[in-house]
């Protein structure tokens, strides 16, 4: 009775089109899921609990990373065989053992894939990991990065040589884990001189979001910060209800790239530091301070003062 296409025509019987467009929309959701999932399944991550053959890997470095958290993990080292843009072979640094992995390049992408791998080790893996080879900055810095996430903790290179000897069992110098904590802050916080260059957009929106904050930003020759200088609008709007007692002091700033750290303060009602304005400069000297002395006074205006010592009080 049912019959696919209509007698004597080549039509395709209606019922039998929906089926067929249906089978297809089915088939094609299936292609696309499977390509979808596959997709899915590229690790771009280091902490792996297993090596296997057929992972793929977001590119060379990440699978790098992932052995050597493996390797770590699993109290075992290996040995680099071969390392080029398309390939990367390891084994296990007991030329004895049969522990390898090999990995290369999938298909035209950073895509690594791992090829071949004989995960059982016959050596005895139970050795003491004193300077173990995969414990390198960059793997130490990955592994203790989410510890520099708040900057309300100071996480020191002596608590990620503690730690790292208590989860993996590796001992460390203090030179490694030092840095391995710069490594840790570059992944978190990026670099720093990127970072420098993101300061004008980030002085553009405290003003958008302090509408009446000051700042200005001067640079050298060759576009490097040379100095900066911030008053934000509460600063100015609560000056007016405070004694005119301006105190000012510099720091050094103890970060790769040095500099100083200017800052002009008073007192509340309360006795509590009531910051005015702060700067930075590339160095404390005469023409640094002056700039930020000129800066401070189009601010707050000018005053009989008297200068003592490391202070400047200025009274009205
Ligand atoms: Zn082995």
């Amino acid at each position: 009775m049912s019959s696919t296409t209509n007698e004597g025509s080549n039509v395709p019987y209606i019922p039998r089109l929906v089926e067929e467009v249906a089978d297809f929309i089915i088939e094609d959701h299936t292609k696309r899921k499977k390509k979808l999932e596959k997709i899915q399944t590229v690790i771009s991550y280091h902490r792996v609990n297993t090596i296997d053959q057929g992972q793929i890997y977001k590119d060379k470095n990440t699978i790098k990373s992932a052995l050597s958290y493996y390797a770590m993990m699993h109290n075992f080292q290996f040995k680099t065989d071969r390392s080029e843009p398309r390939e990367y072979l390891v084994s296990c640094t007991d030329d004895t053992c049969s522990w390898f992995v090999r990995a290369s390049k999938y298909r035209d992408q950073d895509l690594f894939k791992v090829r071949k791998c004989i995960s059982n080790h016959i050596c005895s893996v139970e050795i003491v990991m004193e300077d173990h080879r995969q414990a390198k900055n960059i793997v130490i810095g990955e592994l203790i990065k989410n510890k520099y996430k708040s900057i309300k903790r100071n996480y020191t290179p002596n608590d990620t040589m503690n730690n790292i000897n208590d989860d993996f069992g590796v001992t460390m110098g203090n030179t490694k884990a030092w840095r391995s904590r710069k490594k840790a802050l570059r992944l978190v916080r990026g670099n720093p001189d990127d970072l420098y260059q993101k300061l004008q957009m980030y002085l553009h929106m405290l003003k958008q979001a302090n509408p009446g904050t000051i700042t200005h930003l001067l640079t050298d020759k060759e576009d490097r910060l040379k100095y900066l200088y911030i008053v934000f609008s509460n600063s100015i709007k609560g000056w007016r209800y405070l004694r005119s007692i301006i105190a000012v002091d510099g720091t050094f700033l103890k970060n790769a790239h040095g500099g100083s750290l200017f800052s002009a303060s008073t007192l509340d009602s309360n006795n509590n530091i009531f910051v005015l304005a702060f700067g930075i400069a590339n160095s404390e000297n005469d023409n640094s301070w002056l700039w930020f002395f000129s800066k401070l006074r189009d601010t707050y205006g000018e005053h009989k003062g008297m200068i003592a010592s490391n202070y400047i009080f200025f009274f009205t």
